[in-house]
Formats: structure tokens, C-alpha cells, sequence
């Protein structure tokens, strides 16, 4: 059944008056008729099955709840060393299908692409919906959070339970234990730290552990640099979901 997230403005008591754009979606992309049905994610993640009672005016009424539990039980925030457009957009939908909860990007010493706060403010209604659309395709109950351009600076903001960067050297040297011997520990939340095509300068590795940030290896093979959160967001579900 298709699945929209709603926003707080559209509810009235059982009723949602769906927003224009789900709204284009239920009559131009998927023609439904009054009596369709769809699943209703609400702002506080509950889920709920919809009737289409009004398709013109776009007015739904809420039937019954469904007990779903589809997100990671840990926190998961990627710091993410911009790449280069796409490969942004690629790793905002993957890792949201991955099961992100929120993403930092930041302007590394090594980034190859050239832009600021503003012009990345720019392009954040369509990175919004990149998030939306694979929330909604990957059955979350959350749309990840995006955070405004920062610096390496303001990462102190940002930090969790755990905190680990990949650093490429980390891997050259040999080091494979930290990442697999964090993941063993008690924690609600993580936070995993990702340069970008050029990798990191030393000096931000330095500056990362002076934060009590661990530098980790992700294996003997060098990752690109939108392949490396996928791995790390997989290995969290792997841990958290398929090893018990
Ligand atoms: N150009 C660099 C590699 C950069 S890879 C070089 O040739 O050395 C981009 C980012 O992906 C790195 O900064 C790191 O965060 C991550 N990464 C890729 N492969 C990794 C590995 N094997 N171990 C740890 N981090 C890795």
C-alpha cells in the first residue's frame, strides 16, 4: 500500500486534508478513487491506514492503527565530507534506506566540490525530497533529519555515544578492530564521521581525536567515498537487526 508522510497542519481529529503535493500524487501519479487506501505516517511516527473519502478536495479519514516498528533501535548520525552533487543525492537515499537518522554534511580541507552555506541552502528542498521519497519507499517511520552546511568546527554538536570516523589510513595500516569493537559496547547512539572523495588531512583526524573521536578502518580495500557510509550504515543494521 503506498505510504505518505504527513505533516501536523494536515490532521483535523480523525480527517487529513492532504497537502498539494501528496494530493497531485493520489490523483495524477496513482489515479485512486474515492474508497483507496493508503498508510499514513503521522509527525509523532505512529502509522495509520487512510480512506480516501474525497479525492477532489483530497480528504481522507483514518480507519485503523498499524503496529509498525521499522527503525534502527539505535540513533544513527552521518557526518558526511561533501562530495560532489550526485554522489550527495545518491547517499541521502541510500542511507536513508540504510536507516539514518540524521545527516551533517561538512566542507572538508579535501572537498572537491566548490560551495557554501547559502548555495547549499539552495538545494535543500530537493535533497528534502530525495529524503522523503526513499522514507517513504523503505518504509520508515522517520524522514532523516538534513543539517544546514557546518564546518569541522562545529562537530563537538554532533557527537554520540560512539563516535567514529573512517579514516583511509587507519585501513592502509592495518588497523581493522575498532569499528567491529565499538559496535560490541552499550549505546543508544552513533555517530560515524565520512571525507569525501580526497579523504581526510591529517590535521582533521587530529582534530577529530582531540573530540575522543576513534579513527577506524572500513578493510583492506579503499571505499569511494559515497560507498563508505553505505558500509557503515549496513554493518549497524547488521549488528543491530540480523545479529541477535
Ligand atoms: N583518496 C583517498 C581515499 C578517500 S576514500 C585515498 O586514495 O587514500 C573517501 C572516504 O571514505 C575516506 O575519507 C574515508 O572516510 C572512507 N573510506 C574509504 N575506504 C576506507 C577504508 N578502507 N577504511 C576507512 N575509511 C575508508
Amino acid at each position: 500500500m503506498q505510504r505518505y508522510f504527513i505533516d501536523e497542519n494536515c490532521i483535523q481529529d480523525n480527517y487529513i486534508m492532504i497537502d498539494d503535493y501528496n494530493h497531485k500524487h493520489m490523483q495524477r501519479v496513482m489515479r485512486y478513487h474515492n474508497g483507496d487506501q493508503v498508510v499514513c505516517i503521522l509527525p509523532s511516527g505512529k502509522t495509520y491506514i487512510y480512506e480516501i473519502i474525497d479525492i477532489v478536495i483530497g480528504k481522507l479519514q483514518q480507519k485503523e492503527e498499524l503496529n509498525e516498528a521499522h527503525e534502527l533501535d539505535v540513533f544513527v548520525t552521518l557526518v558526511y565530507g561533501l562530495p560532489k552533487n550526485d554522489k550527495f543525492e545518491l547517499v541521502l537515499q541510500k542511507a536513508t534506506e540504510l536507516g539514518v537518522h540524521r545527516i551533517v554534511p561538512f566542507l572538508s580541507k579535501r572537498s572537491i566540490i566548490k560551495t557554501d552555506a547559502k548555495t547549499f541552502t539552495k538545494k535543500t528542498e530537493r535533497y528534502q525530497r530525495i529524503l522523503k521519497e526513499a522514507s517513504e519507499q523503505s518504509y520508515r517511520q522517520v524522514i532523516p533529519e538534513l543539517m544546514p552546511l557546518m564546518t569541522i568546527n562545529d562537530l563537538s554538536l554532533y557527537l554520540s555515544d560512539i563516535n567514529l570516523v573512517a579514516y583511509e589510513e587507519s585501513s592502509k595500516q592495518g588497523e581493522h578492530a575498532h569499528f567491529a569493537q565499538a559496535l560490541l559496547s552499550t549505546y543508544q547512539s552513533i555517530t560515524i564521521i565520512v571525507g569525501p572523495e580526497g579523504g581526510f588531512d591529517e590535521s582533521e583526524i587530529a582534530q577529530m581525536e582531540k573530540l575522543d573521536i576513534v579513527p577506524c578502518s572500513l578493510g583492506k580495500r579503499i571505499l569511494r567515498s559515497e560507498t563508505a557510509p553505505l558500509y557503515m550504515l549496513s554493518v549497524i543494521g547488521y549488528t543491530r537487526e540480523l545479529m541477535k
